[in-house]
């Protein structure tokens, strides 16, 4: 097995493109993935915003130009994460971007660790509800070393839990990095299921396709609150009553994969994620950055000796 710790860091070897429409917001945007320079990290940068000016500007004049115009980059680190009410959203300053967990999921299975993301609107595109195309954009691009060692964080040496009411996420000392989710629905199509998947499988063949996932008698009362205006029976899976309304489900336990996909993403934000056996039952995106907040402080980057 490679010692993970001298392997070197990676960027992708082109740029790539991908474009849709997001899941919440449901609007049209387009999404470069572009190289980035070693200890970067994943970052995005809102093009249709412009460069950061500063508000006072104008009676600094001596102010250095470079400074004036630094783009604002979003990291996508734990600690810039302002909102996970059925998606996670980065923020830094002015500048937001949404649903940012399949694309981060992905490009963290894919051990891309500097990545450049330009996205001209405030929301990722759902493309297909699942982290498959992004893989296919990685594929397209390829994938080139840099000449830095990777950041590895501490392993989980304790268990760490955090629970709301009956949902739960923890992470549990393992000899490999490994993530199980359960989830428990009323409506029978879904009803109780659970996957693992450790991180030495396939997450192309295995993760990657499992689709986003809605309940039919919850759309209303989303599309109220103005959210999933971007949803449609081409984006998501939807579970009615009486089963689910736009089958064929690519795997029996879909929702579950998916969930797991969503954990991934979701703890990526810290970088590297600790080795540890996480395991999710009924969680959210609220409980993930939950326990990546307690990781970021318990496993912290080991310094190279
Ligand atoms: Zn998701």
């Amino acid at each position: 097995m490679i010692d993970q710790r001298l392997a070197p860091q990676q960027t992708l070897a082109a740029e790539v493109r991908a474009a849709g429409v997001g899941l919440h917001l449901g609007q049209q945007t387009q999404v470069r993935l572009l190289p980035a320079e070693p200890e970067a990290g994943r970052y995005f940068v809102r093009t249709d915003l412009g460069p950061n000016l500063k508000s006072d500007s104008q009676s600094d004049v001596r102010a250095d130009s470079a400074d004036l115009l630094a783009e604002q980059r979003i990291t996508a680190d734990v600690g810039n994460v302002i909102k996970t009410q059925l998606s996670t959203e980065l923020g830094v300053g002015n500048a937001q971007v949404r649903t940012v967990e399949h694309l981060l999921s992905a490009l963290s299975a894919a051990a891309v660790d500097n990545v450049r993301i330009e996205i001209d609107g405030p929301e990722l595109p759902l493309l297909d509800g699942s982290a498959q195309e992004w893989m296919a954009a990685i594929a397209r691009s390829g994938i080139s070393p840099q000449p830095v060692a990777r950041k590895r964080r501490m392993a989980v040496t304790q268990p760490v839990t955090v629970q709301i009411e009956d949902a739960w996420v923890a992470a549990f000392p393992s000899s490999e990095l490994r993530f199980t989710y359960g989830i428990d629905f009323a409506l029978a199509a879904i009803g109780n299921q659970w996957h693992s998947w450790s991180a030495a499988d396939s997450f192309e063949t295995e993760i990657a396709p499992a689709r986003t996932f809605g309940l039919a008698p919850q759309i209303d009362y989303l599309r109220a609150q103005g959210l999933i205006k971007g949803g449609s029976l081409e984006n998501a899976l939807v579970c009615g009553e009486n089963g689910w309304i736009n089958p064929p489900l690519r795997f029996a336990n879909e929702p579950a994969r998916h969930k797991l996909l969503d954990l991934i993403g979701d703890l990526s934000l810290l970088g590297d994620i600790p080795q540890a056996h996480y395991v999710a039952y009924k969680a959210s995106h609220a409980l993930h950055i939950k326990l990546a907040q307690q990781l970021a402080q318990s496993c912290p980057f080991l310094v190279s000796a």
